[in-house]
């Protein structure tokens, strides 16, 4: 009897190991924060609901009229601190003109670039505009880029870029001003 109940226990433990840490309970979905575009157009955040217990992403896009938009995909799954984040980093490819690109190849430079930059920009803009540690956001991109299975090498990589933004860069303005100029160019 008491194998027995040990036994249930463990298989309780199993189960709520293996399940996604964020797909337990729903967290309270934010206000979008303020998106502009390198054109000056307003970005509008749209929200979509995949499988239960997926991490929480977003997309930044066009829709089919044309217009700027960000969609975010199971907010719910993820803390406050990593919705803003991902935000951030979303309209941060809207406000240097990723979005009006062609797609570079997927893990090819030009992309791993474009992303080194949405997220230099948006960690700035956490420095800036909210009420989150440092720390609560990496904390939340390491689990879910874990979850993902992006090995811990990629994770690294991306957290030394965004520590080196946070502590040295100016303004998120700035830098955007920064990569839009050399863009031009
Ligand atoms: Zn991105």
């Amino acid at each position: 009897m008491r194998v027995l109940q040990l036994s249930i226990l463990m298989s309780i433990v199993v189960i709520g190991y293996l399940q996604p840490a964020f797909s337990s309970d729903a967290y309270e979905v934010i206000p979008p924060p303020v998106c502009t575009n390198n054109l000056g157009e307003t970005v509008v955040f749209s929200s979509r609901t995949s499988d239960r217990g997926q991490v929480a992403a977003g997309m930044a896009n066009r829709d089919q009229n044309g217009n700027p938009v960000i969609y975010r995909v199971n907010y719910e799954n993820a803390t406050p601190a990593f919705q803003r984040f991902i935000d951030f980093h979303e309209c941060a490819h809207h406000q240097v003109g990723h979005v009006d690109q062609p797609h570079p190849p997927r893990n090819s430079y030009d992309h791993l670039m474009n992303e080194s930059i949405a997220d230099c920009v948006a960690i700035l803009r956490v420095r800036e505009e909210s009420n989150e540690t440092y720390e609560a956001v990496i904390a939340d991109l390491v689990d879910a880029m874990t979850q993902i299975g992006f090995p811990k090498v990629s994770t690294d990589s991306r957290l030394s870029n965004m520590k080196n933004c946070y502590t040295n860069y100016d303004s998120s303005n700035q830098f955007i001003k920064q990569v839009l100029d050399a863009s031009s160019t």
